[in-house]
């Protein structure tokens, strides 16, 4: 890739930054965003106002996290972004969000199960909680990197979610798709608990998530 696709890859993670201020998907500097280009990873700077951020205040890092180009230090959760990066070759993007619903969900430790078809969408029949460490520790991204075997998505307990995909813009549409289904989740728990769809089903759901949407 050249520079073209790096301001390029630059400018789409500051547009899921902006969305996730824009929706209030992540509450002020909550949450960060991440894209990766080869061995190198693009994130949002730690504890600055994503409204504020340019292209340019980015930070560069390798997959070990040392530190490449950025005026400023990058986002605490950079442990976790590279470790998903390193244990699925698969992920170009992700989005790490503290949203109401999910948060909620993760702060009751429950996982999202199989209530509605579209928990398939995060590529199994449920959506786990991954049990609680620090923010910004190792802990933490070992925590989600076992939460999310097999799976596209996760809640992190006493804290929010995070989700990755090809692209940035696939972690932030699933990251959207988390929030809507714990909102569900949510309001059927208010009525009480709902029946849950079998695994047979859940298992033809992902197969047919595996094509959904894609274009030539
Ligand atoms: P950063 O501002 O360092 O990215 O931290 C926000 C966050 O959500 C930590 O978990
Ligand atoms: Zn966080």
């Amino acid at each position: 890739m050249g520079e073209g696709d790096e301001a390029w890859l630059r400018q789409r993670v500051i547009d899921a930054a902006l969305d996730l201020a824009s929706t209030g998907l992540s509450p002020q500097m909550s949450g960060n965003v991440s894209a990766r280009m080869g061995e190198r990873v693009f994130i949002t700077p730690s504890g600055v106002a994503y409204t504020d951020l340019m292209p340019g205040d980015l930070s560069e890092i390798a997959l070990d996290g040392r530190v490449l180009s950025g005026p400023f230090p990058p986002s605490s959760e950079w442990h976790m972004h590279c470790a998903i990066y390193e244990a699925f070759p698969e992920a170009g993007g992700i989005v790490h969000a503290h949203s109401d619903f999910a948060t909620v969900l993760a702060v009751m430790k429950r996982e999202i199960p199989p209530f509605h078809y579209m928990v398939a969408v995060a590529g199994g029949k449920d959506i786990r909680v991954a049990p609680y460490a620090t923010f910004g520790t190792e802990e933490l991204a070992r925590n989600a990197v076992t939460a999310l075997e097999g799976r596209r998505a996760c809640l992190l307990a006493h804290h929010g979610q995070i989700a990755f995909g090809p692209t940035v813009e696939d972690a932030l549409h699933l990251a959207h798709e988390v929030e809507t289904l714990s909102a569900q989740y949510w309001r059927a728990l208010q009525l009480g608990e709902p029946d849950l769809l079998p695994d047979e089903e859940m298992a033809v759901n992902v197969e047919k998530f595996r094509n959904y949407g894609r274009k030539g």
